[in-house]
């Protein structure tokens, strides 16, 4: 149990990605903190991690309410005393459209989940994870952050801020404990991927599970080279 007396907080975990890697870190000993808004989904991943004997604390909210954010560290800190592990996962797709057409609606949506909560989260939880043994933060980005493409201005660019906002801190702490990585799962057969594209066979793609074991070990007390910031699909790429 490598993970064993870890308190790990993932985003996003009602489903896709966020709940096959709560799962995995808590198979591998962590206590886990689940949030997302889908009370019915963190209940899921509850029942899985019970199942073999892990422990999971479910804490429904919206990324978007920014002082649920700002009380989360400390309300972290009194009830564990620690917090070892975020995963920063959570993430919405937005509408694909040409880029004049983007809705104010949307544009506000996907900037406060995919890039506005990374900040808070990191004002938030940065303290306990720097004073952690052996801290460990992923934030799940994509390819399209650094491959501009047409219809996918909105994801791209809040993708892009945040791989800005995690680079920058990572440069932050480089000689701390903490270690801060991106990771691009690169296609998986998600909720996200099927409303990105529609009707395609999702059969060949990698599972959730699969890419969550390369996040848990991103998380992983051995995982401290200095330089392997960022991740992608496994393979590191040089800072
Ligand atoms: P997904 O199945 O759509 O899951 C997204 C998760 O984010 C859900 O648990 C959802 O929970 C949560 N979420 C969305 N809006 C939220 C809000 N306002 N407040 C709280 N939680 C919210 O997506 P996925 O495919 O697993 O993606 C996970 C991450 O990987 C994302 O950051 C995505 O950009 C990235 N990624 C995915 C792929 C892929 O092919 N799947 C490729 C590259 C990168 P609720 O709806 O219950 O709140």
């Amino acid at each position: 149990m490598p993970l064993s007396g870890r308190i790990a907080l993932v985003t996003g975990a009602s489903r896709g990605i966020g709940a096959a890697t709560a799962i995995e870190l808590a198979r591998r000993g962590a206590h886990v903190v689940i949030t997302a808004r889908t009370q019915g989904g963190l209940e899921a991943v509850d029942d899985a991690v019970r199942g073999f004997g892990g422990q999971a604390t479910l804490l429904p909210l919206d990324l978007r309410d920014g002082a649920a954010l700002d009380s989360l560290g400390p309300s972290l800190f009194d009830r564990f005393r620690r917090l070892d592990i975020l995963v920063s996962n959570a993430g919405v797709l937005g509408t694909l459209t040409p880029t004049p057409h983007i809705t104010p609606r949307d544009w506000e949506e996907a900037v406060a989940v995919n890039l506005s909560a990374a900040w808070r989260l990191i004002r938030s939880c940065g303290p306990l994870l720097q004073v952690a043994e052996a801290g460990r933060a992923v934030f799940l980005t994509s390819r399209i952050a650094r491959q501009p493409t047409a219809y996918w201005g909105t994801y791209g660019a809040t993708k892009a801020g945040l791989e800005q906002l995690a680079l920058a801190w990572a440069d932050e702490v480089t000689s701390t404990k903490l270690r801060v990585n991106l990771f691009d799962p690169g296609p998986v057969a998600t909720a996200m991927r099927r409303a990105a594209f529609p009707g395609e066979d999702q059969t060949p793609l990698p599972r959730p599970e699969s890419v969550a074991r390369e996040i848990a070990d991103l998380c992983g007390a051995e995982e401290t080279r200095h330089g392997e910031r960022v991740r992608f699909s496994g393979a590191p790429v040089p800072a």
